[in-house]
């Protein structure tokens, strides 16, 4: 698998990835590895793949000129990816479909994912229901009360949610029993992981998966504006909508690449999910990568407005790019987010995910202070009706 800089060990960003893994994973891993590998170079998979990224998922996405809220800001023209348009309402679904298909190719007939929010789950669920597959979704049974919504949706696309009692009952109990459950049943079922997270080689397949969207990006703002951008701006949580925009725009060194992380209550606080400000490497969940930890290395209690960024650990790939300084990373607070929600909302009648409202937060901070003729491309990764609840209460509270 080529990745941008592989001078050097297989599976590696630069320091980081590999595969952390206990043995009876690596027959596994090593099995997907040779199928990614055979079929993503497959005219017919390929094919394949295209026209159910085109008739179900709904693809190419808009490039949509956000021209009110440039009016408004009075800088650099911004530019939205509306990965929201998708269906299901976020860019998850490339990734759930890409890899679904994949299994599905592979021999196996089940779908086994884990999720915190659940909108991974619902991904998962609905490409399952489209390919016909077997789906069983684990979450913890603290998530699955806060997310009732998600449970039902799962529910209606045919997917068993499996509640997870164990441990802190939330997120990360729910991946050590999604991986029993693999480790059970490998030979009828596929792991799907939701981002670019996990051991060798789920961080380049979820990747090579969401890259669409940098390069239909690509070509739509040549169409639009006559040239590339100078900057692109995405929300990162574990870093597949941000490197899915990124990517194909990695060996342009003319152009400005910044990730923005979740800043929660600000640095200071410690309740925020900033792994670079706040954080140090380590592993977790099979790969080594930035951590936010404690001087033990426990695994630190992470906060965030938007569940999408409210991870301890960030993809390999992306702490790569810092360490090489090829991307910039930054964060912007729940209030920060919250204001951008709104601004999106009144200047466009585009309600952005709260994820996204974190990267729509920081290009407007850099859109005032550039000059007319600059164009920032940002990555509106999903819509925000599934915030909406959550959202105004805090705008009340807040007095925003
Ligand atoms: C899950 C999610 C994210 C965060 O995940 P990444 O892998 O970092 O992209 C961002 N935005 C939305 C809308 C999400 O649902």
């Amino acid at each position: 698998m080529k990745t941008n800089n592989q001078k050097e060990r297989k599976g590696y960003f630069g320091d980081f990835g590999g595969q952390y893994v206990p043995e009876t994973l690596m027959a596994p891993l090593q099995e997907l590895e040779k199928a990614y590998l055979k079929l993503s170079n497959d005219k017919s998979f390929k094919k394949e793949l295209a026209g159910w990224l085109t008739n179900f998922v709904g693809r190419p996405t808009p490039l949509y000129f956000a021209n009110q809220l440039t009016n408004k800001i009075g800088g650099a023209k911004i530019y939205l990816k509306r990965e929201d348009l998708t269906h299901t309402g976020a860019h998850k679904i490339n990734n759930a479909l890409g890899q679904a298909l994949l299994a599905k190719h592979m021999g196996k007939k089940r779908l086994i994912a884990e999720t915190g929010a659940g909108q991974h789950g619902v991904a998962t669920a609905t490409v399952a229901a489209a390919l016909g597959m077997e789906c069983v979704v684990y979450m913890g049974t603290v998530d699955i009360e806060r997310q009732q919504p998600n449970v039902q949706r799962m529910e209606l696309l045919g997917a068993t949610v499996m509640s997870v009692s164990a441990g802190s009952k939330t997120l990360k109990d729910a991946i050590n029993e999604a991986i029993r459950d693999w480790v059970t049943n490998i030979n009828s079922s596929h792991y799907l992981i939701g981002s670019v997270l996990g051991p060798h080689p789920y961080p380049t397949i979820v990747r090579d998966f969401q890259k669409i969207i940098g390069e239909e990006a690509r070509r739509q703002i040549k169409e639009q504006a006559n040239k590339l951008p100078d900057y692109l701006v995405a929300c990162v949580g574990g870093g597949s909508n941000s490197i899915g925009l990124f990517f194909d725009f990695l060996n342009e060194k003319n152009i400005k690449i910044i990730g923005v992380e979740a800043g929660g209550f600000g640095i200071k606080s410690n309740k925020h999910a900033a792994r670079f400000a706040g954080g140090r490497p380590g592993i977790l969940h099979g790969t080594l990568s930035y951590v936010l930890q404690d001087k033990y290395g426990q695994i630190t209690e992470t906060h965030s407005i938007s569940a999408g960024l409210d991870y301890p650990s960030i993809g390999p790939e992306h702490a790569n790019l810092q360490q090489t300084k090829r991307v910039e990373y930054t964060h912007v607070t729940d209030e920060e987010a919250l204001k951008a929600f709104m601004l999106l909302a009144e200047t466009e009648g585009i309600i952005p995910a709260l994820e996204s409202s974190h990267a729509v937060a920081y290009a407007i901070k850099l859109a005032k202070k550039l000059p007319k003729d600059k164009i920032i491309i940002v990555n509106l990764s999903g819509r925000g009706d599934k915030d909406l609840a959550q959202a105004i209460e805090h705008i009340k509270k807040m007095k925003l």
